[in-house]
């Protein structure tokens, strides 16, 4: 039995399901998932030494690739100071002033410790500033591990097949309204129900949590009307776009001014940060100048604080979104090319660096068209994946993640990849 397997063996008998993140677990593809002992820029090496091109950049933080130089050092130079206080610091200061200049819907910000919690704050502080209660979320879109975000959720819940959780009494899921994205009529529909009673309408502008997918052109825009004249707040979750599709995330790449954004992933560095922001005036309802209380006794953590710093300031500095771009381009270009030369017309989507092979050839636009994916197909797809040593998510819903660390070498030997996993998929068929 190789390392990987006799650790999952060993994890099984004390985690859940061997992981600490459903996601995680590469159950319904019928093998054991694989120990990581390292990582540095576009790769993984696991516990047996096999290596990896990797396109799961832990989800969305490693935009700079694994481990890049300028974040370490940030971090190193930050621990001998102490590795946390409990007390005001500098650098979140520095931290919540570059949130706020790179995102200029956002006055002032707190800072979290996961996009969960960012999430959860955010639909809070929209229900205390409105005095309602309904929250509108839409199918798919996936916000966190929050009871009542946990409806017809996207990620590991529709992987493995619980889009609502158990443990979610009905009581708390009936103030939430799942509809379907890219539907105008579906969201005018639900305001005529509930007339001064929906508190915020919380989406992900860019859905990446059942595939990737785009909005349709006004959607966005007809979000963000209804939502001003009914009276209702628009939240973008960005946790898993912001810093990612452009410096100032779906909203800056759209020039949309959501009420409140919720923030995660990139923000970290790879450590443990979420963060929610907006308008002032609704922000200061936030204890302690407001009523809605929010805390936590890792907030702002200053090593977290150094290792998302760093991140972004690099990617400022080098101009990292053009250069994502170009890799994506060139990864689509790719592709396509093979998809068109294999005769078989699957959908592919793709913004800048985040990017989505459907087993489909139906277009898709919201969970219903992305569910109809062929999940036996990609299984055979991912293990050709994996064995030719590229490690794509181990799911049909999750978004593929480029960094900056990639290679055009790197990206032409995933195309050549790709093109074999495919044939050996439709072979097998
Ligand atoms: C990942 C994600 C979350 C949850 O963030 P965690 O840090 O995993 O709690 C929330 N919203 C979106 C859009 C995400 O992609």
């Amino acid at each position: 039995m190789n390392e990987s397997s006799s650790l999952f063996e060993r994890a099984c008998k004390v985690i859940p399901g061997g992981v600490n993140s459903p996601v995680r677990a590469f159950r319904r593809l019928e093998r054991a998932p694989f120990f990581v002992k390292k990582a540095a820029g576009a790769h993984l090496w696991d516990e047996d030494d096999k290596q990896y091109i990797d396109y799961v950049g832990t989800w969305g933080p490693a935009i700079l690739g694994h481990a890049p130089q300028s974040v370490i050092s940030a971090v190193q130079a930050a621990i001998p100071n102490g590795l946390g206080y409990g007390i005001p610091t500098r650098i979140e200061v520095d931290m919540a002033e570059t949130i706020c200049r790179w995102i200029p819907s956002i006055e002032k910000v707190r800072m979290t410790n996961s996009g969960t919690e960012a999430t959860m704050s955010a639909i809070r502080l929209a229900r205390g500033y409105t005095g309602r209660k309904y929250i509108i979320k839409f199918e798919g879109c996936y916000h966190g591990h929050v009871d009542s975000l946990l409806v017809a959720a996207g990620s590991g819940a529709l992987t493995h097949g619980e889009p609502d959780s158990a443990g979610v009494p009905k009581e708390f899921a009936e103030l939430t309204i799942a509809l379907p994205y890219n539907d105008p009529e579906a969201v005018r529909r639900a305001f005529a129900q509930h007339p001064n009673q929906i508190a915020a309408i919380i989406v992900e502008p860019y859905p990446g949590n059942a595939g990737f997918y785009l909005p349709k052109p006004g959607y966005l825009e007809f979000l963000r009307e209804i939502t001003a004249k009914e009276g209702a707040l628009l939240i973008f979750d960005e946790v898993m776009t912001g810093f990612r599709i452009s410096p100032a995330g779906v909203q800056g790449k759209h020039n949309i001014t959501p009420d409140l954004t919720t923030l995660g992933k990139v923000i970290g560095g790879g450590l443990p940060v979420g963060a929610f922001g907006g308008r002032a005036d609704i922000m200061n309802c936030v204890s302690p100048l407001g009523p809605v209380y929010q805390a936590g006794t890792l907030s702002g953590n200053p090593v977290a604080m150094a290792a998302g710093l760093a991140q972004l300031r690099e990617l400022e500095a080098t101009g990292a979104y053009d250069r994502l771009e170009k890799l994506g381009a060139r990864l689509e270009d790719g592709v396509r090319a093979t998809l068109a030369d294999l005769q078989l017309p699957l959908t592919f989507k793709r913004s800048g660096s985040m990017f989505c092979l459907f087993f489909t050839t139906q277009d898709v636009t919201d969970l219903a068209s992305a569910t109809t994916a062929d999940f036996d197909m990609f299984r055979r797809y991912f293990h050709s994946m994996l064995e030719q040593g590229v490690y794509v998510a181990p799911s049909p819903y999750e978004t593929g993640f480029i960094s900056t660390a990639h290679t055009e070498a790197d990206i032409d030997a995933t195309v050549a990849a790709m093109r074999t996993a495919l044939a050996a998929a439709i072979n097998a068929r």
